[in-house]
């Protein structure tokens, strides 16, 4: 029987103490402390902006960096506080500590539509270690549990699951409901043709979506460092591309997987190669194997890049996660903007898996022109292996 999850609309907000955990792990400038980019806190907004509305009394938390477990003033919550309290149309409090005596008064205290933040989830070992009794102080006094940290989902810390077992009710917030209506539309009926595109450098990381998608993708485009190490499990010498040594019988058994399920494979058929990233003057196409052995793949090349075009202008839906090569070197850029552009022009539903490729699209200025880019890069490609997260199965049947 499918277990039934619970959203913001399904419960009774007023007056009630509500532990939102959000993810405002947002990046710091490292003299300043300033913000340099506060699109997780726009992200949390609905929410907020809601339970505010709904008269909760809101204890919010989240992890910001890794402070190891100690308490670390540069990467305090103060920033984001600061932030909240100038969009926010309430007031909203740091807490001095996570957990404790002081914090247990700030909560008390707190009034109906008003905002307490509390420091950095980090700051105690407990949270990265899922201590219980950890998970028993963050639950003192809360009546509902909120998660809306789509990007901390995969992580089975104590705020994520075992703090909503401890309190009467809990459920998910507006950005998790959000990521999990567009994240199911890629791996339950996707319109056909699902085009998967997946780039990047680890593939040990993503063999695991790469498995799941080979039973829903009709086709499969690879770019990145990962393509050398499909094509060395095909045999080609590759020069000295990144091969991971250790996925290689990982990917030939994917290679054949491919082939049984009858999703069309794609890998590189050009590339733009040179002796190093550094070295891009140095840059040429290559066409044939073997590679030159002092040279490196580190964009696709040309023919690939009208190639993967065409295939995108195809699809229904559309799955990416991964450059095609080092896009950070403007001259290894070019097949990853040219996928940005091709996915942003077609009429598919688009999703894209966080990370590099979001810092893609920007780049190449057409995010308006994409369905949905995940807020969590981690946990929108675990979600899209396991069709689940240890973060929403502990929301499930918990109202
Ligand atoms: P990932 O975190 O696995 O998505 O990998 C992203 C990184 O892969 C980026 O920093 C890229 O510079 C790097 N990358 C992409 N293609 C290549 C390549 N052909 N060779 C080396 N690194 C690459």
């Amino acid at each position: 029987m499918k277990k039934t999850m619970f959203y913001l609309k399904d419960f009774n907000f007023k007056n009630k103490t509500v532990f939102l955990r959000v993810d405002f792990n947002v990046p710091l400038e490292k003299e300043s402390g300033r913000i340099r980019d506060d699109t997780r806190i726009q992200a949390a907004l609905p929410t907020l902006e809601y339970l505010i509305d709904q008269q909760a009394k809101i204890v919010a938390a989240s992890h910001l960096g890794r402070p190891k477990g100690k308490f670390n003033p540069q990467l305090s919550l103060r920033p984001v506080a600061q932030r909240l309290g100038e969009i926010l149309p309430t007031r909203v409090t740091l807490a001095p500590d996570v957990i404790g005596e002081e914090v247990e008064k700030l909560k008390l205290s707190l009034q109906a539509g008003e905002v307490l933040l509390l420091e950095n989830l980090r700051f105690y070992p407990g949270e990265k270690e899922n201590d219980l009794s950890f998970a028993q102080a963050l639950a003192s006094g809360i009546d509902i549990y909120i998660n809306d940290a789509f990007g901390a989902c995969h992580r089975a810390h104590a705020s994520i699951v075992t703090l909503p077992q401890l309190v009467p009710q809990a459920g998910a917030g507006f950005l998790l409901e959000k990521e999990l209506k567009n994240l199911e539309k890629i791996i339950h009926h996707p319109a056909k043709p699902l085009v998967a595109i997946l780039g990047g450098a680890k593939v040990a990381d993503k063999i695991p979506v790469i498995r799941n998608l080979l039973s829903k993708a009709s086709e499969m485009l690879i770019g990145g460092a990962m393509a050398y190490t499909f094509l060395a499990a095909q045999d080609h010498q590759v020069g000295r591309s990144l091969v991971d040594e250790q996925s290689l019988p990982l990917c030939q058994e994917l290679l054949t997987l491919a082939q049984k399920n009858k999703v069309a494979f794609y890998l590189p058929v050009d590339h733009v190669a040179a002796p190093s990233p550094e070295e891009p003057e140095k840059r040429q196409i290559l066409t044939e194997f073997p590679f030159p052995a002092e040279l490196m793949g580190l964009d696709i090349g040309p023919q690939t890049q009208k190639l993967y075009t065409e295939r995108i202008k195809k699809a229904k839906t559309i799955f990416w996660n991964g450059p095609m090569g080092v896009f950070e070197v403007p001259e290894f850029a070019q097949g990853t903007l040219v996928v940005a552009q091709a996915v942003a022009e077609s009429e598919a539903f688009s999703v894209i898996g966080g990370g590099d490729s979001v810092a893609a699209v920007t780049q190449a200025g057409v995010v308006q022109a994409i369905s949905h880019i995940s807020t969590g890069g981690g946990a929108s490609l675990e979600y899209i292996a396991n069709e689940t997260l240890p973060g929403i199965e502990a929301l499930k049947e918990k109202k």
